[in-house]
């Protein structure tokens, strides 16, 4: 998607560690417009799967997956992250690695919001190695809720995450899909300097 490797491009930074900041419009400051074109790409792409429910993870995914709510019409749920989560039998949870913080969160959410007739597209900022995906994906599980898809908006394609979810099956449409970050600018997949 143009528009956001355009402002990737523009605002992004690249960190150590593979890291890509992008605060000016997604992860501190949020650009509600530019969310608005993730919503619509992603409602586009999965309009044909008669989604239910869009289903993302705390804090950074809200903000694209709420947008994607608000075009299909459908709540949006977001799991969260637990310290301790310790004999509540009302939650379905799974342990997520995270990539930028490196520490293990365990992530729930409430059995009252996701069935097994629930038709969910998963949403997140960005996908690395998939921990957070995989985390999400072992909730819809054991809700038995059918997955139609995951929607990334930026995806670190030389990273294992990819691989892993198309491993287990399920589609995935990233908007933006990067290719390295050689002499620390953003090269994206099948750009002319990737
Ligand atoms: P994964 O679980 O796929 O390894 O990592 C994805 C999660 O880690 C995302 O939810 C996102 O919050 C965070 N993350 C991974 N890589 C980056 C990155 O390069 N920049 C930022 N800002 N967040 C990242």
């Amino acid at each position: 998607m143009k528009l956001l490797e355009d402002r990737i491009r523009e605002d992004g930074v690249v960190l150590p560690g593979n890291v890509l900041k992008v605060n000016q419009f997604l992860n501190h400051q949020i650009d509600p417009e530019l969310m608005y074109a993730l919503g619509k790409e992603f409602a586009n792409l999965y309009q044909a799967e008669k989604i239910t429910k869009i289903l993302t993870i705390e804090a950074s995914g809200i903000a694209p997956a709420i947008m994607t709510g608000l075009i299909l019409h459908v709540p949006v749920l977001f799991a969260r992250k637990q310290k301790s989560v310790t004999m509540n039998d009302n939650l379905y949870t799974a342990d997520v690695y995270s990539y930028t913080k490196k520490t293990k969160n365990k992530v729930a959410v409430t059995k009252n919001f996701l069935h097994a007739t629930d038709r969910v597209l998963i949403v997140d900022d960005f996908l690395a190695n998939g921990q957070a995906v995989n985390g999400l994906l072992d909730i819809c599980e054991q809700a038995h809720a059918g997955v139609v898809g995951v929607g990334i908006a930026i995806e670190k394609s030389f990273q294992a995450g990819a691989q892993l979810i198309r491993k287990r099956g399920v589609r995935l449409e990233s908007l933006a899909r990067i290719a390295s970050f050689t002499n620390n600018e953003v090269h994206f997949v099948g750009g002319e300097d990737s």
